[in-house]
C-alpha cells in the first residue's frame, strides 16, 4: 500500500520477533502471551498455566497423558492407496506427505491405541492437526473404522479426539466418501451397544463435523475449540452480518444445546473414566483404579485449581 506498511512494519515486525524468543526453552502463550517454560506446558499438558489457554497437543502426548502408566497398544490401520488422483498443487501430494511424516514423526493424520484408563479398559483414536490440518482423506477413514471394529471386538467404548481442518482436498471425492464410511463404523457401535464418546479439540471443522465428529453418544469439547462446517470469516462474507461474540466457539455450543460438556484437558482423564464406567455399568473409580498416567512423571497438575480461577476472572 504504501512504504510504512510494505517496508517498515515488517522491519519493526521481524526486528521484535527476534527477541521475542530468546531460546527454545520458553514458549510464548497464543492466548495471553506470557512466556512458559517449556517442562511447564508440557507437564499442564500443554495448557497455558497463566490464561488456561489450550494449545495444541499431539495424539502421542495425548495418549502418553490419558492411559494408566502411560500403557497403550496401537491399532494398525490398513493403508489406503497412495496419491490415487496423482494430485498437484504447488508441491506433489507425496511430497506433501513427506514433509508431514518428518515434521510429526507419525504415518498419518491420526493415531489408534487400545489401553486402560483408570482400570477400564478402551479403545481411543485421536487427529493430529499438525499433520496436514488433521485432514480427512482415506486413512483417517479407515482409522475409524480400525478403532470401530477394535472396540467392537473387544467390547470397549470407544473414545475420539477430534481435530481437523476438513476433508482432504488432495485426495478429492474419495476424502468425501469417508463421511459416509465413518458414519457406519459408528453404526456398527451403536449395534454393539458400546458407547462412543467424542472430544471435540480445537480446531474441528469441515466434513469431519458433518460425520464421525459430531455423532457421539457424548460429546465434550476443550475450552474456547472452535466447531464448525464452515467458518466464521467464509459465513460474514456470505451473509454481510457481524456474528455474535464466541460464535462456533464451544462454551456457546454448549449454551446453544450441540455438546454436553466443555472440559478441561487436565480433567479429562477423570471425567472421562467416570463416563465411560458409567455407560459401560461398571462400578465407580476407587483411588486404587487411578494409578497415574504417564511414565515420565506427567504428574497430574498440582495448581489447575489456581489456573482456573485466574482465567474466570
Ligand atoms: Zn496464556
Amino acid at each position: 500500500m504504501n512504504w510504512i506498511t510494505n517496508y517498515v512494519r515488517p522491519r519493526i515486525n521481524s526486528i521484535f520477533s527476534r527477541r521475542e524468543v530468546p531460546e527454545n526453552l520458553w514458549s510464548k502463550c497464543d492466548g495471553c502471551g506470557t512466556m512458559l517454560f517449556h517442562r511447564e506446558i508440557s507437564d499442564n499438558l500443554n495448557v497455558c498455566t497463566n490464561c488456561g489457554h489450550h494449545m495444541h497437543i499431539t495424539p502421542r502426548d495425548r495418549f502418553l497423558a490419558l492411559f494408566d502408566g502411560g500403557v497403550f497398544t496401537e491399532v494398525a490401520v490398513p493403508e489406503p492407496l497412495a496419491d490415487p488422483l496423482h494430485f498437484r498443487d504447488q508441491k506433489r501430494y507425496p511430497d506433501r506427505m513427506k514433509a508431514a511424516q518428518k515434521a510429526t514423526g507419525e504415518r498419518e493424520a491420526m493415531l489408534v491405541a487400545a489401553g486402560e484408563i483408570g482400570r477400564t479398559p478402551i479403545v481411543a483414536a485421536a487427529q493430529d492437526f499438525s499433520f496436514m490440518a488433521g485432514s480427512m482423506g482415506m486413512y483417517v477413514g479407515n482409522a475409524i473404522i480400525a478403532a470401530a471394529q477394535e472396540a467392537v471386538k473387544l467390547g470397549r467404548p470407544l473414545v475420539l479426539f477430534s481435530a481437523a481442518g476438513g476433508a482432504r482436498m488432495q485426495e478429492g471425492i474419495l476424502s468425501l466418501m469417508q463421511m459416509p464410511r465413518t458414519t457406519v463404523a459408528v453404526q456398527m457401535l451403536r449395534e454393539a451397544g458400546l458407547p462412543y464418546i467424542v472430544v471435540l479439540t480445537h480446531p474441528t471443522t469441515g466434513g469431519v463435523t458433518a460425520s464421525y465428529a459430531m455423532l457421539g453418544d457424548v460429546q465434550i469439547a476443550e475450552p474456547n475449540a472452535l466447531i464448525c462446517f464452515a467458518g466464521p470469516r467464509v459465513i460474514e462474507q456470505t451473509i454481510r452480518e457481524k456474528l455474535p461474540e464466541g460464535f462456533q466457539r464451544a462454551e456457546y455450543l454448549l449454551e446453544h444445546g450441540m455438546l454436553d460438556r466443555v472440559t478441561d484437558r487436565r480433567k479429562m482423564r477423570e471425567e472421562l473414566i467416570v463416563i465411560t464406567r458409567m455407560l459401560m455399568k461398571m462400578p465407580p473409580a476407587t483411588w486404587g483404579d487411578l494409578p497415574a498416567p504417564g511414565p515420565d512423571d506427567l504428574k497430574p497438575a498440582a495448581e489447575p485449581n489456581a489456573a482456573l480461577d485466574d482465567s474466570a476472572e
